[in-house]
């Protein structure tokens, strides 16, 4: 949020923390080595332009840090596209989804069915019986009734449904409160004190195989004390479970990790693993971690166009060519993104407010940010898009999807195209009683 008085990061810090990025006298602002002018002047704006070489690197530092600890199963819903999918698919990692849609983009990618994690609080009887049909490994519970949707499903086929039942641990994870998951008033999980009857009553079931515990406390979290607290509730839960004669054989420890986006110390692999291992360690469990946006998110970047500068008080109002239907983040959560110029700029800086274009005061995407005059034509990164960018993205006031490209090994490949206007109302039909009417005037168009 702009409210806090600590200064904004200046460029040179932003792009300085960020060893993906850098800029070059002539080429300007790079990315992974790849000029991002460049893929502008190819694809045009906006484009979303994702580094692989960046998301393999993290994906290798966390897994590194995890290593005969937990196995990483990458949260689909950060960033789905299939590319992305494909390339931790390689890596090894299995997947959390939370959809149909989001399971079969798995298999389509290459995950075995057998290594994803079905989560969500409203999975419907047709997800449910998709999952089970096609050997989905952990189907995670967030309450008691669907606990018996499950087993009912699971028995109608025959089959027994591999569960982990989510505990909601009543502990606030310090980030904001749309994307904190684990307090008691949130819809997420069961309440810890509930857990033992429901274990034990799920383990009675013919339908369910009861694997274990999940927890998943929020997202964005930027401190291991949270964790810390929430996995040594787990094991607290996972030794009364035991001592009452239950199996538990595997705790889904959930995602969230934190990255930097303006002046927070993203939470590490070494600090994230520090936390597991506290608690969870050493209890002869299989543990597996679910994180989303600290895979992605540094990883990805919006170029916009600057449309025009209008001028007002306080602050002149820089317009660009994406807008919040492209990335919702600050319209939906107050996020901060740095903004930086792909052109070196000498010249003096001064506040601006950079929005978008689409017909809501919210949309935009800094109130007041430092930054060198930009004129119409100049172009910006949106910086740690990577995650919760484009899967968010709508066509609100019939703007198009934007492109979305990967560089890698020095080049860049267009990994959708931008979409084409005649396909915003595809499917759409006129029904009859409306064609039929004849028209005001007698204009037909
Ligand atoms: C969203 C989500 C994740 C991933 O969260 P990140 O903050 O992106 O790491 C993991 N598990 C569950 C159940 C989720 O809902």
């Amino acid at each position: 949020m702009d409210l806090s008085p600590i200064p904004d990061p200046t460029l040179a810090e932003l792009i300085a923390l960020r060893p993906h990025l850098s800029r070059d006298a002539l080429a300007g602002l790079m990315l992974d080595d790849v000029p991002l002018g460049a893929i502008a002047d190819a694809v045009g704006t906006p484009v979303w332009v994702y580094a692989a070489d960046t998301m393999r690197a993290r994906y290798r530092a966390l897994a590194g840090a995890l290593k005969n600890l937990a196995r990483v199963h990458y949260a689909v819903k950060a960033n789905d596209h299939l590319a992305v999918l494909a390339l931790f698919a390689a890596e090894g990692a299995g997947a959390d989804v939370v959809s149909l849609g989001e399971l079969r983009r798995v298999r389509r990618a290459g995950i075995d069915t057998r290594d994803v994690v079905f989560s969500g609080v409203g999975k419907t009887p047709d997800e449910l019986r998709a999952a089970l049909a096609e050997g989905v490994g952990q189907i995670n519970v967030e309450s008691a009734e669907e606990l018996e949707m499950i087993a009912a499903l699971a028995r109608a086929m025959g089959k027994r449904a591999p569960v982990a039942l989510r505990v909601n641990p009543d502990i606030d994870a310090g980030t904001h409160p749309k994307i904190t998951t684990g307090r008691r008033e949130n819809k997420f999980g069961i309440p810890a004190a509930a857990i033992p009857a429901l274990y034990a009553h799920a383990s009675q079931l013919a339908g369910i195989e009861t694997l274990g515990l999940a927890v998943h406390i929020g997202s964005q979290i930027t401190s291991a004390q949270p964790f810390r607290a929430a996995f040594a509730e787990i094991a607290a839960l996972v030794g009364a479970l035991r001592a009452a004669g239950q199996v538990v054989r595997r705790v889904d420890c959930g995602g969230g990790l934190g990255i930097a986006y303006r002046h927070e110390a993203a939470l590490s692999p070494e600090a994230f693993a520090g936390a597991l291992r506290a608690s969870l360690d050493g209890l002869d469990l299989e543990l597996i971690v679910e994180p989303g946006r600290w895979l992605v998110g540094p990883a990805g970047v919006l170029l916009a166009s600057v449309v025009l500068v209008k001028h007002a008080a306080p602050y002149p109002f820089v317009v660009l060519d994406a807008a919040m239907n492209d990335l919702l983040r600050p319209a939906l959560y107050d996020a901060w993104h740095g903004i930086v110029p792909l052109a070196d700029a000498a010249r003096a800086a001064a506040p601006h407010a950079i929005v978008g274009p689409v017909c809501e005061s919210s949309d935009a995407f800094a109130a007041a940010r430092t930054l060198p005059p930009l004129a119409p034509g100049g172009r910006v990164a949106i910086l740690d898009v990577g995650a919760y960018g484009a899967v968010m993205s709508s066509t609100y006031n019939a703007r198009p999807l934007a492109a979305e490209v990967m560089v890698a090994g020095g080049g860049f490949t267009v990994i959708r195209p931008r979409q084409e206007i005649a396909d915003l109302w595809r499917g759409e039909t006129v029904p009859e009683f409306i064609a039929n009417r004849p028209a005001c005037g007698g204009a037909v168009i």
